[in-house]
């Protein structure tokens, strides 16, 4: 059955990066993918044509769709608009509308960039490794919160952490169920020394881990796992944790590969649904300019395939791609060193459809 795929370019290098993705989908469509492609606003973009950075005929293609392509959103141009309409709401409104909980992120660091990381080479070539966050609970969207007036006149802020065993569950699922396609290792993060809901957190993922009995369970406290992470970060499979401790992992584990441009992102929903996404911004500094590095979003294809299309050969073959073209020395403007040869956005998307 064909598959829909909606596409949401966004704004700045936005249209730029996820032209290139598109081209690499459609170069399998010969192959026998059968998928169809729809274009959609979104952020800055969706602002201007239509006064809302979420349009209601977005949101609906999005939800009819089995998986959505975004590339960024955001700008100086929209940076004084009232927050309520501001590009990066119209990301939270499709993240939420659609309940997508669960935030993959892979920090995968491709042998030929090992020198782009801070960290020494032998630390860090070859890493690979996929951080699994909460992303719809948690202490971010814990109730009650915010900030009261004390009877002695002092201010006080408060945040609550809560997670239920269902909650708990359905992401240890996605954590036990991507480890099956990976080494079969998950390492749980919690704090449960300290906070009472992450020894919900952990008692849950054990229990869990059960029907697993292929898949080998580890637990770790955050901040041992972020120690963990710069010291010797090879030694992570697939690592599940709390919207907040997975916030800030994920972006400590993406920096291990020193290469923004490089790293994919998927969120997926309950069904596997997932909308699949670079993680960087919409670079407003380099945007027009034909200079992004469009493998992120090229990546984000490829995550595409293999969670939602269930195309792991799609998605082996784009992998293998982007191995080979980084091999031939092919460089965009933010991985580039001496002796390597520069190519654009378009060139480096050419590429791997060439070595596809
Ligand atoms: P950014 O990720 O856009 O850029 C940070 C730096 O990395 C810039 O120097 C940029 O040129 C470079 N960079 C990013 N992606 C690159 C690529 N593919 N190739 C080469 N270089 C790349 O972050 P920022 O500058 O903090 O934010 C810019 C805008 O993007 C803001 O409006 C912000 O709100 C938005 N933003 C959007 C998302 C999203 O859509 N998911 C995420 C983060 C930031």
């Amino acid at each position: 059955m064909t598959k829909k795929i909606a596409v949401l370019a966004g704004d700045g290098i936005g249209p730029e990066i996820v032209a290139e993705a598109v081209k690499v989908l459609k170069a399998f469509k010969q192959d026998g993918l059968d998928i169809e492609l729809e274009h959609g606003l979104i952020g800055g973009a969706a602002y201007d044509e239509t006064g809302s950075p979420l349009p209601e005929a977005t949101l609906e293609m999005a939800k009819q769709a089995d998986a959505i392509l975004l590339g960024a959103v955001g700008g100086y141009k929209w940076e004084s608009l009232d927050i309520s309409v501001r590009p990066e709401k119209g990301l939270l409104g499709i993240r939420s509308q659609l309940n997508l909980f669960a935030n993959l992120r892979p920090a995968l660091l491709y042998p030929q960039l090992a020198d782009a990381s801070t960290l020494k080479p032998e630390v860090v070539a070859g890493l690979d490794l996929m951080i699994v966050r909460e992303l719809t609970g948690g202490i971010y969207f814990g109730q009650p919160r915010g900030i009261r007036t004390l009877e002695n006149g002092e201010k006080e802020g408060y945040n609550t952490l809560v997670y239920r065993e269902s909650e708990i569950n359905r992401i240890g699922r996605v954590a036990f169920d991507i480890a099956r396609k990976r080494q079969s290792r998950v390492c749980s993060v919690d704090k449960a020394n300290v906070l009472e809901c992450t020894e919900l957190w952990r008692e849950t993922m054990t229990t869990l881990s059960k029907e697993y009995a292929d898949v080998e369970l580890s637990h770790m406290y955050v901040d041992n796992a972020a120690m963990q992470l710069v010291r010797a970060p090879k030694q992570f499979d697939v690592m599940v944790t709390t919207n907040m401790f997975g916030d800030i992992l994920s972006d400590c584990a993406s920096m291990l590969t020193g290469s923004i441009g490089m790293l994919p992102s998927a969120s997926l929903d309950e069904n596997g649904k997932g909308m699949y996404e670079p993680i960087h911004g919409s670079a407003p500094d380099i945007a027009g300019q034909n200079i992004a590095n469009p493998l992120a979003t090229i990546l984000s294809a490829a995550m595409m395939l293999r969670y939602t299309l269930d195309q792991p050969d799609f998605a082996d073959r784009i992998e293998s791609a982007v191995s080979k073209v980084l091999d031939q020395g092919l460089r965009t403007a933010d991985i580039f060193s001496a002796g390597m040869t520069r190519v654009s956005t378009a060139e480096m998307g050419d590429a791997v459809v060439a070595a596809l």
